[in-house]
């Protein structure tokens, strides 16, 4: 389970206060994102990069329209440093791997380093993207989004660490529900397998059809208008059992 958070109560403060109070060692500016880390960026030369590609990889596939409202990506050198800030200001992760915070039109990710952090960093990062340019988003919707976005642009399509379980859960009889998915809108509750089934549902929408990509694309763009779309599952035909059968055979024959 990717670990993550959003805290849409949090109180903060000024960002000034918030990074003042740590060894900032590199602060760079990136577009709409602010980086401080406790480490030489440097050092990662790719990591600026990548956070600017996953805002635009995001916006072009999804079809949203970016804006400047600030994301600030606070990076730390490991577990001591990020859980005493964490702990005071978003106590509920400082267990995680990492966090994301959303305080008025401004997100906040925070993630430590440790072997493979690029994916946690890539994972709050596309929760802090979508809810920059989303007023609100279903919870399974969410998660199945930054599971699929949290892997390198080119393992999306095919190369998920989902894939394989998801392929043989479809061949050994399991039975997804997204209507059973989309109740589950308690993120403390949501499991492992939650994630799954929403990395999977996501998976089918971008990739089984074009038609499901653009109900996808419409039903974001919906949320981003500011209208209520209803549950998804009301825009995915009235038959659930053909919904499932759908899903799964897409999951088994994709490679
Ligand atoms: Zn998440």
């Amino acid at each position: 389970m990717r670990a993550c958070l959003i805290l849409l109560t949090l109180v903060a403060t000024s960002l000034t206060t918030r990074a003042a109070r740590c060894d900032w060692v590199d602060v760079r500016r990136a577009g709409q994102f602010r980086i401080y880390a406790e480490f030489d960026l440097d050092r990662y030369d790719s990591l600026v990069e990548t956070i600017e590609e996953q805002r635009s990889d995001i916006a072009a596939t999804l079809g949203l329209t970016p804006n400047e409202n600030p994301i600030v990506v606070c990076l730390f050198s490991g577990y001591a440093s990020y859980g005493r800030y964490v702990a005071e200001h978003a106590p509920t992760g400082a267990r995680r791997r990492a966090v994301f915070v959303q305080k008025d039109d401004t997100g906040y990710v925070y993630v430590y380093r440790q072997p493979g952090f690029e994916t946690d960093l890539r994972h709050e990062l596309t929760h802090a993207i979508l809810h920059s340019m989303l007023p609100f988003l279903p919870l399974w919707l969410d998660e199945g989004l930054a599971e699929y976005f949290e892997v390198p642009q080119q393992k999306r399509a095919s190369g998920n660490p989902h894939q394989t379980k998801m392929k043989w859960a479809a061949k050994l009889g399991w039975k997804p529900n997204l209507v059973r998915l989309e109740s589950r809108d308690d993120f403390s509750k949501f499991t492992a397998a939650n994630y799954r089934e929403a990395w999977a549902w996501v998976h089918f929408l971008l990739h089984s059809s074009d038609e499901n990509n653009d109900l996808l694309r419409r039903y974001l763009a919906t949320i981003q208008d500011e209208q209520l779309p209803g549950p998804f599952s009301s825009h995915l035909g009235t038959d659930p059992g053909k919904r499932q059968r759908l899903l799964l055979d897409h999951l088994k024959q994709w490679r």
